[in-house]
Protein backbone atom coordinates (compact mmCIF):
# COMPACT_ATOMS: atom_id res chain seq x y z
CA UNK A 1 0.00 0.00 0.00
CA UNK A 2 2.61 2.18 0.42
CA UNK A 3 2.02 5.04 -2.00
CA UNK A 4 5.37 6.78 -0.86
CA UNK A 5 8.53 6.23 -3.21
CA UNK A 6 12.05 5.54 -1.51
CA UNK A 7 14.92 6.21 -2.97
CA UNK A 8 17.70 5.78 -0.18
CA UNK A 9 20.47 7.49 -1.24
CA UNK A 10 22.38 8.03 2.03
CA UNK A 11 22.49 4.48 2.84
CA UNK A 12 23.20 3.22 -0.64
CA UNK A 13 26.06 5.64 -1.60
CA UNK A 14 28.08 5.45 1.99
CA UNK A 15 29.86 3.26 3.75
CA UNK A 16 27.35 1.31 6.73
CA UNK A 17 28.44 -0.23 9.52
CA UNK A 18 28.80 -4.24 9.25
CA UNK A 19 27.31 -4.72 12.67
CA UNK A 20 23.43 -4.94 13.06
CA UNK A 21 22.95 -5.19 16.95
CA UNK A 22 21.86 -1.86 18.93
CA UNK A 23 24.71 -2.68 20.94
CA UNK A 24 26.09 0.80 22.16
CA UNK A 25 30.01 1.40 20.24
CA UNK A 26 32.08 3.41 18.71
CA UNK A 27 31.42 2.80 14.67
CA UNK A 28 34.00 3.76 13.14
CA UNK A 29 34.48 4.09 9.16
CA UNK A 30 30.69 4.27 8.34
CA UNK A 31 28.24 7.06 8.28
CA UNK A 32 25.39 4.63 9.35
CA UNK A 33 24.54 1.41 11.29
CA UNK A 34 21.56 -0.08 9.94
CA UNK A 35 19.10 -0.71 13.41
CA UNK A 36 15.23 -1.66 13.47
CA UNK A 37 13.19 0.41 15.40
CA UNK A 38 12.09 -1.21 19.18
CA UNK A 39 8.18 -1.79 18.71
CA UNK A 40 5.70 0.18 21.40
CA UNK A 41 2.29 -0.54 22.91
CA UNK A 42 -0.08 1.05 21.64
CA UNK A 43 0.29 3.18 18.83
CA UNK A 44 -1.67 6.24 18.18
CA UNK A 45 -1.68 8.84 15.49
CA UNK A 46 -2.27 12.04 17.64
CA UNK A 47 -1.90 14.88 15.65
CA UNK A 48 -0.12 15.84 11.76
CA UNK A 49 0.78 18.55 9.73
CA UNK A 50 -1.39 18.87 6.09
CA UNK A 51 1.28 20.57 4.52
CA UNK A 52 3.88 18.29 5.31
CA UNK A 53 1.71 15.26 4.51
CA UNK A 54 0.82 16.91 1.15
CA UNK A 55 3.99 17.63 0.27
CA UNK A 56 5.22 13.86 0.70
CA UNK A 57 1.50 13.28 -1.62
CA UNK A 58 -0.21 11.78 1.96
CA UNK A 59 -3.59 12.55 2.34
CA UNK A 60 -6.18 12.24 5.46
CA UNK A 61 -6.99 8.66 4.46
CA UNK A 62 -3.45 8.09 4.20
CA UNK A 63 -2.23 8.91 6.76
CA UNK A 64 -4.63 7.24 9.31
CA UNK A 65 -4.31 4.12 7.44
CA UNK A 66 -3.92 1.55 9.86
CA UNK A 67 -0.18 0.45 8.64
CA UNK A 68 1.00 3.84 7.91
CA UNK A 69 0.25 4.47 11.75
CA UNK A 70 1.88 1.45 12.53
CA UNK A 71 5.30 2.71 10.05
CA UNK A 72 5.17 5.93 12.23
CA UNK A 73 5.09 4.38 15.66
CA UNK A 74 7.97 2.05 14.52
CA UNK A 75 6.10 -0.69 14.77
CA UNK A 76 6.32 -1.54 10.90
CA UNK A 77 8.63 -0.80 7.59
CA UNK A 78 6.75 -0.32 4.64
CA UNK A 79 8.30 -1.40 1.42
CA UNK A 80 11.29 0.11 0.06
CA UNK A 81 11.97 1.83 3.61
CA UNK A 82 15.18 1.16 4.87
CA UNK A 83 15.94 2.19 8.87
CA UNK A 84 19.10 3.25 9.99
CA UNK A 85 20.55 5.65 12.49
CA UNK A 86 23.87 7.64 11.50
CA UNK A 87 27.18 8.73 13.48
CA UNK A 88 28.12 12.16 14.30
CA UNK A 89 30.53 13.78 16.62
CA UNK A 90 30.21 17.70 18.04
CA UNK A 91 31.21 20.24 20.54
CA UNK A 92 29.17 20.72 22.96
CA UNK A 93 29.07 23.40 25.47
CA UNK A 94 32.85 24.28 23.68
CA UNK A 95 34.06 21.08 24.03
CA UNK A 96 34.41 18.27 21.47
CA UNK A 97 32.42 15.03 22.95
CA UNK A 98 33.71 12.65 20.43
CA UNK A 99 30.74 10.36 18.65
CA UNK A 100 27.21 11.11 19.40
CA UNK A 101 25.23 9.90 16.73
CA UNK A 102 21.77 9.43 16.44
CA UNK A 103 21.06 7.64 19.70
CA UNK A 104 17.27 8.00 19.74
CA UNK A 105 16.69 8.66 16.03
CA UNK A 106 15.86 6.52 13.52
CA UNK A 107 16.00 7.11 9.99
CA UNK A 108 13.06 5.19 7.38
CA UNK A 109 14.95 6.95 4.20
CA UNK A 110 14.05 9.13 1.80
CA UNK A 111 10.97 10.08 -0.42
CA UNK A 112 10.93 11.51 -3.56
CA UNK A 113 7.79 13.07 -3.98
CA UNK A 114 5.75 13.78 -7.49
CA UNK A 115 7.58 16.82 -7.91
CA UNK A 116 10.91 15.56 -7.39
CA UNK A 117 11.85 16.72 -4.13
CA UNK A 118 14.29 14.40 -1.87
CA UNK A 119 12.61 14.15 1.89
CA UNK A 120 14.76 12.11 4.54
CA UNK A 121 11.90 10.47 6.88
CA UNK A 122 13.39 9.91 10.68
CA UNK A 123 11.43 8.74 13.92
CA UNK A 124 12.17 10.56 16.72
CA UNK A 125 11.83 7.96 20.00
CA UNK A 126 11.95 5.40 18.35
CA UNK A 127 13.99 3.22 20.31
CA UNK A 128 17.58 2.35 21.10
CA UNK A 129 20.61 2.39 18.52
CA UNK A 130 24.32 1.73 18.63
CA UNK A 131 24.67 5.59 19.48
CA UNK A 132 22.23 5.53 22.70
CA UNK A 133 25.14 5.37 24.70
CA UNK A 134 23.57 4.54 28.66
CA UNK A 135 19.82 6.40 27.66
CA UNK A 136 16.73 4.71 26.32
CA UNK A 137 16.05 5.74 22.44
CA UNK A 138 12.96 7.15 23.61
CA UNK A 139 11.01 10.71 23.73
CA UNK A 140 8.25 12.20 26.05
CA UNK A 141 5.21 13.43 25.03
CA UNK A 142 5.88 16.75 26.62
CA UNK A 143 9.08 17.56 24.32
CA UNK A 144 7.61 15.61 21.08
CA UNK A 145 4.73 18.18 21.26
CA UNK A 146 7.05 20.90 21.41
CA UNK A 147 9.22 19.40 18.48
CA UNK A 148 5.91 18.94 16.09
CA UNK A 149 4.65 22.47 16.76
CA UNK A 150 7.78 24.17 17.04
CA UNK A 151 8.98 22.59 13.33
CA UNK A 152 5.67 23.85 11.70
CA UNK A 153 5.61 27.20 13.38
CA UNK A 154 9.20 28.11 11.73
CA UNK A 155 8.05 26.92 8.85
CA UNK A 156 4.97 29.17 8.49
CA UNK A 157 6.87 32.17 10.01
CA UNK A 158 9.49 31.83 6.97
CA UNK A 159 12.03 30.27 8.36
CA UNK A 160 14.33 27.37 6.87
CA UNK A 161 13.31 24.66 9.16
CA UNK A 162 13.60 20.55 9.59
CA UNK A 163 9.60 19.94 9.74
CA UNK A 164 7.17 17.45 11.18
CA UNK A 165 5.14 15.26 9.72
CA UNK A 166 3.14 13.01 12.45
CA UNK A 167 2.97 12.85 16.08
CA UNK A 168 2.46 9.54 17.49
CA UNK A 169 2.06 8.29 20.88
CA UNK A 170 3.76 5.25 22.25
CA UNK A 171 1.11 3.88 25.05
CA UNK A 172 4.46 3.60 26.56
CA UNK A 173 5.89 5.56 29.75
CA UNK A 174 9.30 7.00 29.79
CA UNK A 175 10.83 7.86 32.83
CA UNK A 176 12.68 10.90 33.07
CA UNK A 177 14.23 13.32 35.88
CA UNK A 178 13.00 16.74 34.47
CA UNK A 179 14.48 18.58 37.00
CA UNK A 180 17.58 16.64 37.54
CA UNK A 181 16.60 16.62 40.89
CA UNK A 182 16.63 12.86 41.67
CA UNK A 183 12.89 12.52 41.15
CA UNK A 184 12.22 10.88 38.28
CA UNK A 185 8.64 10.11 36.89
CA UNK A 186 6.82 8.53 34.46
CA UNK A 187 5.29 10.34 31.40
CA UNK A 188 3.75 9.27 28.08
CA UNK A 189 5.85 8.82 25.39
CA UNK A 190 5.59 9.33 22.04
CA UNK A 191 7.37 9.93 18.42
CA UNK A 192 7.69 12.58 15.82
CA UNK A 193 8.50 11.75 12.52
CA UNK A 194 10.46 14.49 11.35
CA UNK A 195 11.48 15.69 7.50
CA UNK A 196 13.56 17.32 6.12
CA UNK A 197 15.82 17.37 2.55
CA UNK A 198 18.90 16.56 4.90
CA UNK A 199 19.67 15.89 8.24
CA UNK A 200 23.14 16.15 7.73
CA UNK A 201 24.64 18.25 10.41
CA UNK A 202 28.41 19.77 11.30
CA UNK A 203 28.89 17.18 13.68
CA UNK A 204 29.01 14.63 10.83
CA UNK A 205 31.84 16.23 9.06
CA UNK A 206 33.69 16.80 12.69
CA UNK A 207 33.38 12.69 13.34
CA UNK A 208 35.46 11.37 10.77
CA UNK A 209 37.93 14.40 10.52
CA UNK A 210 38.32 13.76 14.47
CA UNK A 211 39.62 9.98 13.42
CA UNK A 212 41.43 11.39 10.90
CA UNK A 213 39.71 9.38 8.41
CA UNK A 214 40.22 11.65 5.47
CA UNK A 215 38.80 9.12 3.18
CA UNK A 216 35.48 8.57 4.75
CA UNK A 217 35.46 12.92 5.14
CA UNK A 218 36.10 13.24 1.26
CA UNK A 219 33.10 10.79 0.44
CA UNK A 220 30.86 12.38 2.95
CA UNK A 221 31.63 15.79 1.22
CA UNK A 222 31.40 14.85 -2.34
CA UNK A 223 28.33 12.55 -1.08
CA UNK A 224 26.61 16.01 0.59
CA UNK A 225 27.49 18.04 -2.16
CA UNK A 226 26.07 16.18 -5.27
CA UNK A 227 23.00 15.09 -3.32
CA UNK A 228 22.22 18.44 -0.95
CA UNK A 229 23.87 21.56 -3.27
CA UNK A 230 23.10 20.22 -6.44
CA UNK A 231 23.22 23.78 -7.41
CA UNK A 232 26.25 25.03 -6.66
CA UNK A 233 28.48 24.70 -10.33
CA UNK A 234 32.18 25.39 -9.04
CA UNK A 235 34.79 23.64 -11.26
CA UNK A 236 35.49 19.81 -9.05
CA UNK A 237 38.40 21.80 -7.28
CA UNK A 238 37.05 24.76 -6.34
CA UNK A 239 34.00 23.06 -5.04
CA UNK A 240 34.33 22.30 -1.49
CA UNK A 241 35.29 25.70 -1.10
CA UNK A 242 32.16 26.92 -2.74
CA UNK A 243 30.02 24.60 -0.66
CA UNK A 244 31.83 26.06 2.74
CA UNK A 245 31.02 29.65 1.59
CA UNK A 246 27.48 28.55 0.92
CA UNK A 247 26.94 26.45 3.97
CA UNK A 248 28.46 30.26 5.73
CA UNK A 249 25.06 32.35 3.72
CA UNK A 250 22.90 29.79 4.69
CA UNK A 251 23.82 29.83 8.59
CA UNK A 252 24.23 33.75 8.41
CA UNK A 253 20.60 33.90 7.07
CA UNK A 254 19.28 31.46 9.64
CA UNK A 255 20.59 33.45 12.59
CA UNK A 256 18.60 36.79 11.11
CA UNK A 257 15.95 34.98 10.93
CA UNK A 258 15.43 33.60 14.71
CA UNK A 259 16.90 37.45 15.75
CA UNK A 260 14.12 38.84 14.15
CA UNK A 261 11.09 36.56 15.42
CA UNK A 262 13.02 36.26 19.17
CA UNK A 263 13.74 32.65 18.65
CA UNK A 264 16.38 31.02 21.15
CA UNK A 265 17.55 27.33 20.06
CA UNK A 266 18.88 26.76 23.37
CA UNK A 267 21.35 23.75 22.66
CA UNK A 268 23.41 25.34 19.81
CA UNK A 269 26.20 22.56 19.85
CA UNK A 270 27.59 21.87 16.81
CA UNK A 271 25.97 18.49 16.57
CA UNK A 272 22.63 20.76 16.24
CA UNK A 273 23.72 22.50 13.41
CA UNK A 274 22.33 21.54 10.16
CA UNK A 275 24.69 21.67 6.81
CA UNK A 276 21.57 23.34 4.66
CA UNK A 277 21.05 26.20 7.45
CA UNK A 278 17.69 24.79 8.86
CA UNK A 279 16.20 24.92 12.40
CA UNK A 280 17.02 21.66 13.84
CA UNK A 281 16.76 19.63 17.07
CA UNK A 282 13.80 21.44 18.80
CA UNK A 283 15.05 20.90 22.32
CA UNK A 284 15.00 23.41 25.76
CA UNK A 285 14.36 26.05 23.15
CA UNK A 286 11.87 29.31 23.82
CA UNK A 287 10.96 33.07 22.98
CA UNK A 288 11.87 35.67 23.64
CA UNK A 289 9.16 37.61 25.69
CA UNK A 290 10.03 40.17 27.56
CA UNK A 291 13.48 41.56 25.16
CA UNK A 292 16.29 40.29 26.86
CA UNK A 293 19.45 39.73 25.32
CA UNK A 294 20.97 37.48 28.16
CA UNK A 295 18.08 35.65 28.04
CA UNK A 296 18.22 31.44 27.79
CA UNK A 297 15.35 28.49 27.51
CA UNK A 298 18.33 26.26 28.87
CA UNK A 299 18.32 25.77 32.50
CA UNK A 300 22.03 23.54 31.61
CA UNK A 301 22.96 26.57 30.53
CA UNK A 302 21.99 28.94 33.17
CA UNK A 303 25.30 29.89 34.54
CA UNK A 304 27.09 30.86 31.49
CA UNK A 305 24.40 31.55 28.90
CA UNK A 306 26.26 30.38 25.98
CA UNK A 307 23.65 30.28 24.24
CA UNK A 308 21.46 33.10 25.24
CA UNK A 309 19.72 35.21 22.80
CA UNK A 310 22.29 37.69 21.87
CA UNK A 311 24.90 35.58 21.67
CA UNK A 312 23.39 33.06 18.96
CA UNK A 313 25.08 34.58 15.99
CA UNK A 314 28.64 34.70 17.97
CA UNK A 315 28.10 30.78 18.42
CA UNK A 316 26.77 30.08 14.79
CA UNK A 317 30.37 31.74 13.78
CA UNK A 318 32.37 29.91 16.54
CA UNK A 319 30.41 26.38 15.21
CA UNK A 320 30.84 27.62 11.52
CA UNK A 321 34.73 27.70 12.65
CA UNK A 322 34.99 24.00 13.99
CA UNK A 323 33.01 22.88 10.38
CA UNK A 324 35.85 24.56 8.66
CA UNK A 325 38.82 23.14 11.26
CA UNK A 326 37.17 19.88 10.14
CA UNK A 327 37.27 20.02 6.77
CA UNK A 328 40.60 21.74 6.53
CA UNK A 329 42.03 18.54 4.51
CA UNK A 330 39.30 18.88 1.92
CA UNK A 331 39.66 22.76 0.88
CA UNK A 332 42.72 25.00 1.50
CA UNK A 333 43.02 27.59 4.67
CA UNK A 334 41.46 30.48 2.56
CA UNK A 335 38.37 28.64 1.37
CA UNK A 336 37.99 28.63 5.44
CA UNK A 337 38.90 31.79 5.92
CA UNK A 338 36.56 33.13 2.93
CA UNK A 339 33.64 31.31 4.39
CA UNK A 340 34.13 33.00 7.69
CA UNK A 341 34.51 36.24 5.88
CA UNK A 342 31.52 35.28 4.12
CA UNK A 343 29.58 34.68 7.52
CA UNK A 344 30.55 37.80 8.67
CA UNK A 345 29.35 39.69 5.48
CA UNK A 346 26.11 38.31 5.07
CA UNK A 347 25.30 38.44 9.02
CA UNK A 348 26.13 42.13 9.32
CA UNK A 349 24.02 42.77 5.87
CA UNK A 350 21.31 40.65 6.79
CA UNK A 351 20.86 42.01 10.63
CA UNK A 352 21.44 45.47 9.24
CA UNK A 353 18.34 44.90 6.57
CA UNK A 354 16.25 42.77 8.87
CA UNK A 355 15.88 45.51 11.76
CA UNK A 356 15.54 48.36 9.59
CA UNK A 357 12.89 46.63 8.32
CA UNK A 358 11.21 45.51 11.56
CA UNK A 359 11.06 49.36 12.67
CA UNK A 360 10.09 49.82 9.16
CA UNK A 361 12.19 53.23 8.89
CA UNK A 362 13.04 54.19 5.62
CA UNK A 363 16.66 53.60 4.62
CA UNK A 364 19.58 52.09 5.86
CA UNK A 365 21.90 55.11 7.30
CA UNK A 366 23.42 55.93 10.09
CA UNK A 367 20.50 57.99 11.70
CA UNK A 368 18.15 54.90 11.37
CA UNK A 369 20.84 52.31 12.80
CA UNK A 370 20.92 54.89 15.86
CA UNK A 371 17.42 55.02 16.46
CA UNK A 372 17.16 51.56 16.31
CA UNK A 373 19.72 50.80 18.62
CA UNK A 374 18.29 53.27 21.44
CA UNK A 375 15.20 51.49 20.99
CA UNK A 376 17.02 47.98 21.84
CA UNK A 377 18.47 49.60 25.13
CA UNK A 378 15.47 50.78 26.15
CA UNK A 379 13.76 47.95 25.33
CA UNK A 380 15.82 46.03 26.94
CA UNK A 381 15.55 48.06 30.38
CA UNK A 382 12.08 48.09 30.37
CA UNK A 383 10.61 44.93 30.23
CA UNK A 384 8.63 44.87 26.89
CA UNK A 385 7.18 42.17 25.45
CA UNK A 386 9.13 42.10 21.73
CA UNK A 387 6.56 40.52 19.34
CA UNK A 388 3.88 42.82 20.90
CA UNK A 389 6.15 45.49 20.90
CA UNK A 390 6.60 45.61 17.34
CA UNK A 391 2.89 45.24 16.02
CA UNK A 392 2.24 48.29 18.15
CA UNK A 393 5.16 50.02 16.53
CA UNK A 394 3.73 49.50 13.42
CA UNK A 395 0.02 51.32 14.70
CA UNK A 396 1.92 54.21 15.75
CA UNK A 397 0.45 57.49 14.19
CA UNK A 398 3.52 59.29 12.63
CA UNK A 399 2.04 62.52 13.14
CA UNK A 400 0.90 61.80 16.18
CA UNK A 401 3.36 59.48 18.06
CA UNK A 402 1.75 58.43 21.47
CA UNK A 403 3.15 56.10 23.73
CA UNK A 404 -0.08 55.05 25.27
CA UNK A 405 -0.17 52.64 21.66
CA UNK A 406 2.85 50.60 22.91
CA UNK A 407 2.14 50.33 26.70
CA UNK A 408 0.24 47.10 26.59
CA UNK A 409 3.88 45.42 25.45
CA UNK A 410 4.97 46.19 28.84
CA UNK A 411 5.23 44.00 31.63
CA UNK A 412 5.62 45.85 34.32
CA UNK A 413 4.01 48.94 35.78
CA UNK A 414 6.88 50.27 37.57
CA UNK A 415 9.46 50.43 34.37
CA UNK A 416 6.66 51.96 32.00
CA UNK A 417 6.55 54.65 34.41
CA UNK A 418 10.08 55.02 35.06
CA UNK A 419 10.82 54.92 31.34
CA UNK A 420 7.71 56.63 29.92
CA UNK A 421 9.54 60.01 29.17
CA UNK A 422 12.81 58.09 27.42
CA UNK A 423 10.03 56.32 25.08
CA UNK A 424 7.91 58.86 24.38
CA UNK A 425 11.34 60.97 23.44
CA UNK A 426 12.51 58.18 21.37
CA UNK A 427 9.30 57.72 19.89
CA UNK A 428 9.48 61.77 18.66
CA UNK A 429 12.77 60.75 16.92
CA UNK A 430 11.47 57.62 15.46
CA UNK A 431 8.42 59.74 13.60
CA UNK A 432 10.50 62.13 12.69
CA UNK A 433 12.43 60.10 10.74
CA UNK A 434 9.67 58.34 9.88
CA UNK A 435 7.84 61.58 8.15
CA UNK A 436 11.03 62.21 6.43
CA UNK A 437 10.52 58.96 4.41
CA UNK A 438 7.33 60.53 3.27
CA UNK A 439 5.18 56.65 3.21
CA UNK A 440 1.73 56.41 4.12
CA UNK A 441 1.24 54.90 7.85
CA UNK A 442 -0.97 52.03 6.56
CA UNK A 443 1.91 51.11 3.93
CA UNK A 444 4.69 51.01 5.98
CA UNK A 445 2.38 49.02 8.99
CA UNK A 446 1.95 46.45 6.28
CA UNK A 447 5.25 46.37 5.41
CA UNK A 448 5.99 45.82 9.05
CA UNK A 449 3.81 43.17 9.66
CA UNK A 450 5.33 41.63 7.02
CA UNK A 451 8.51 40.98 9.09
CA UNK A 452 6.92 41.21 12.71
CA UNK A 453 4.53 38.16 13.40
CA UNK A 454 1.39 38.70 15.41
CA UNK A 455 1.68 35.01 17.01
CA UNK A 456 4.90 32.99 17.87
CA UNK A 457 4.78 29.63 19.75
CA UNK A 458 4.84 31.29 23.26
CA UNK A 459 6.45 28.87 25.79
CA UNK A 460 3.27 28.78 28.26
CA UNK A 461 1.40 28.49 25.36
CA UNK A 462 3.27 25.19 24.65
CA UNK A 463 3.20 24.14 27.87
CA UNK A 464 -0.82 24.66 27.86
CA UNK A 465 -1.26 22.62 25.27
CA UNK A 466 1.39 19.95 26.74
CA UNK A 467 -0.87 19.71 30.17
CA UNK A 468 -4.26 18.60 28.40
CA UNK A 469 -2.26 16.68 25.94
CA UNK A 470 -0.74 14.78 28.75
CA UNK A 471 -4.34 14.40 30.11
CA UNK A 472 -5.51 12.84 26.74
CA UNK A 473 -7.12 16.10 25.18
CA UNK A 474 -5.18 16.97 22.02
CA UNK A 475 -7.38 19.69 21.00
CA UNK A 476 -5.05 22.16 22.34
CA UNK A 477 -2.31 20.83 20.49
CA UNK A 478 -3.99 21.20 16.95
CA UNK A 479 -5.54 24.50 17.90
CA UNK A 480 -2.14 26.48 18.10
CA UNK A 481 -1.27 23.92 15.52
CA UNK A 482 -3.65 26.16 13.02
CA UNK A 483 -3.01 29.71 14.90
CA UNK A 484 0.69 29.38 14.11
CA UNK A 485 -0.14 28.64 10.06
CA UNK A 486 -0.58 32.27 9.91
CA UNK A 487 1.66 34.01 12.36
CA UNK A 488 1.41 37.02 10.46
CA UNK A 489 -2.45 37.31 10.03
CA UNK A 490 -4.55 39.28 12.51
CA UNK A 491 -7.03 36.16 12.71
CA UNK A 492 -10.00 37.62 14.82
CA UNK A 493 -10.85 35.87 18.01
CA UNK A 494 -7.92 34.61 18.29
CA UNK A 495 -6.50 37.55 20.30
CA UNK A 496 -5.72 35.13 23.57
CA UNK A 497 -3.05 33.12 21.21
CA UNK A 498 -0.96 36.43 20.65
CA UNK A 499 -1.09 37.46 24.60
CA UNK A 500 1.76 38.57 26.29
CA UNK A 501 2.78 36.14 29.16
CA UNK A 502 0.99 36.03 31.83
CA UNK A 503 1.90 36.47 35.26
CA UNK A 504 2.12 32.70 36.23
CA UNK A 505 3.91 31.62 33.70
CA UNK A 506 6.88 33.81 34.92
CA UNK A 507 9.05 31.06 36.38
CA UNK A 508 7.11 28.26 35.48
CA UNK A 509 8.92 24.86 34.30
CA UNK A 510 8.18 24.83 30.38
CA UNK A 511 7.13 28.47 30.40
CA UNK A 512 10.41 29.95 31.38
CA UNK A 513 13.21 27.60 31.78
CA UNK A 514 13.04 24.41 30.45
CA UNK A 515 15.14 21.56 31.37
CA UNK A 516 17.25 18.92 28.29
CA UNK A 517 15.44 16.04 29.88
CA UNK A 518 13.35 15.06 27.10
P1 LIG B 1 20.60 16.57 22.07
O1 LIG B 1 21.03 17.25 23.32
O2 LIG B 1 19.12 16.26 22.02
O3 LIG B 1 21.06 17.25 20.84
O4 LIG B 1 21.26 15.11 22.07
C1 LIG B 1 22.63 14.92 22.21
C2 LIG B 1 22.94 13.45 21.98
O5 LIG B 1 22.28 12.64 22.97
C3 LIG B 1 22.51 12.90 20.65
O6 LIG B 1 23.47 11.95 20.25
C4 LIG B 1 21.20 12.24 20.96
O7 LIG B 1 20.87 11.23 20.04
C5 LIG B 1 21.47 11.66 22.34
N1 LIG B 1 20.24 11.45 23.12
C6 LIG B 1 19.45 12.38 23.70
N2 LIG B 1 18.42 11.81 24.34
C7 LIG B 1 18.53 10.48 24.17
C8 LIG B 1 17.77 9.33 24.59
N3 LIG B 1 16.67 9.45 25.33
N4 LIG B 1 18.20 8.12 24.20
C9 LIG B 1 19.31 7.98 23.45
N5 LIG B 1 20.07 9.00 23.04
C10 LIG B 1 19.70 10.24 23.39
MG1 LIG C 1 20.81 16.88 18.98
Amino acid sequence: MSVLNFDNRFMRELPGDAETSNRPRPVAGACWSPVDPTPVSAPKLLAYSPEMAALLGLDHAALHAPEMVEALAGNRVLPGMATYATCYGGHQFGHWAGQLGDGRVIFLGEVVNRAGQRWELQLKGAGRTPYSRGADGRAVLRSSVREFLCSEAMHHLGIPTTRALSLVGTGDLVERDMFYDGHPIDEPGAIVCRVAPSFIRFGHFEMPASRSDLALLRRLVDFTIARDFPELTASPAQLPAAWFAEVCARTARLMVDWMRVGFVHGVMNTDNMSILGLTIDFGPYGWIDDFDPSWTPNTTDAEGRRYCFGRQPVIARWNLERLGMALKDVMDREAVENGIATYDAMFEDGILKMTIAKFGLPEISQVDADIVNAAFELLSRAEVDMTEFFRSLARIDSEAPNIMVLSDAFYDDVHFAALRDAFQDWLAHYSARLRQGGELDADRSARMNTFNPRFVLRNYLAQQAIERAEQGDISGVTELLDVIRRPYDEQPGREAYAAKRPDWARSKAGCSMLSCSS
